[in-house]
């Protein structure tokens, strides 16, 4: 049996998402003529209660513009320590809008409004980078998962209009985050000036992302996507995908969250773990026993079909996604039981 969890990105189009890409009415996007992206585009600015929504490539292209769109060359911005925006876009914040990242060691890739507080450079000490824009993740990537307390996102939000800064959410895994918690995606819209969600992650697009703000925001969001060579044509049939997931696979993103749930019970009870991060969502980041050898463990779980990742630092990694069965499921778990160390 093939099984494949190194990320939620993995997953195929299924027959009926495929059956609906193809039905979709297109046109050219670039004219703002593709109805399929238009409606896309309409639904998700309703349900974030927010004006206007803009359909990307990817994530990363969706944050790098909002990043763009809120600085200037020189300014610097607030993130956590393991923030995507800062490890893996590739150096995109310096490249494409010249500004430095003032990194916080946060709880597993969240911050807090005070660490926020101390980073902050005064406006009127002209010798350091200008703070313009704080950028946050939920759920967070390196941090497993984690969830933000709405509560923290509110108090940070205080924090930002008090000294006039803009405030971003990465939220490539934001379906999962209001599947694990209270808050909803208005609350979310209400707090932030700009948010990036994901369709190719836990919902099972091929690909395609979006970015959400008002309309001022969005009107330079537009251009700067154009610049990066985002503006696409007949991408309706992509829309079409992230329509049909919103509608039919959010709702099932508790199953990926169940599963990660159970392998986390399993991992805890098994000898060979040293530890286990607490899950929430359906990331699940792991180390085990210092005498066993990390690339040997993955090794074992390769030959008998099954794949994971290494993070670095001892840390291993699962991801649960639409496309893990309930039959791969009881295998892997069987498997885990099974290896001996
Ligand atoms: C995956 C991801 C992104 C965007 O990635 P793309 O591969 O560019 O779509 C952004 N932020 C986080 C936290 C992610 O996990």
């Amino acid at each position: 049996m093939e099984v494949n969890l190194i990320s939620d990105t993995v997953t195929q189009p299924s027959e009926r998402m495929l059956a609906a890409m193809q039905a979709a009415p297109v046109g050219d996007d670039v004219f703002k003529e593709d109805p399929t992206v238009n409606a896309l585009e309409e639904e998700v600015a309703d349900l974030f209660g927010m004006e206007k929504a803009l359909f990307f490539p990817s994530g990363t292209m969706a944050n790098q513009t909002a990043i763009k769109a809120h600085t200037r060359p020189g300014d610097q911005l607030i993130c956590d320590h393991y923030s995507h925006v800062y490890h893996y876009e590739g150096g995109g914040v310096s490249f494409n809008s010249g500004v430095s990242c003032k990194l916080l060691a946060g709880d597993r890739g969240r911050i807090t409004a005070a660490q926020v507080a101390e980073a902050i450079n005064p406006p009127d000490f002209y010798h350091s980078p200008q703070t313009r824009l704080v950028s946050l993740e939920n759920t967070t990537n390196k941090g497993g998962g984690a969830c933000y307390d709405f509560k923290n996102i509110q108090e940070i939000k205080a924090l930002c209009e008090q000294h006039q800064l803009s405030l971003h959410l990465d939220g490539a895994r934001l379906w999962n985050a209001l599947e694990a918690t209270s808050a909803t995606p208005k609350d979310y819209g209400r707090v932030f000036d700009t948010i990036s969600v994901c369709f190719s992650k836990g919902l099972g697009c091929p690909v395609g992302s979006m970015l959400i703000g008002d309309l001022a925001t969005m009107s330079a969001a537009l251009r700067i996507r154009k610049v990066l060579g985002g503006g696409m044509r007949q991408v309706g049939y992509l829309a079409a995908a992230a329509r049909y997931a919103l509608q039919h696979h959010r709702k099932e993103l508790n199953e990926d969250h169940k599963k990660a749930k159970e392998l986390e019970q399993l991992l805890l009870q098994l000898p060979y773990v040293e530890n286990v991060e607490p899950v929430s969502t359906n990331i699940i980041i792991f180390a085990v026993q210092s005498s066993i050898d990390e690339m040997a463990f993955i090794t074992a779980l390769e030959a008998k079909g099954i794949r994971i990742i290494q993070l670095g630092k001892g840390k291993l990694r699962i991801v649960t996604h639409r496309d893990y069965t309930a039959t791969q499921h009881s295998y892997f778990m069987r498997i885990l039981k099974e290896l001996k160390f």
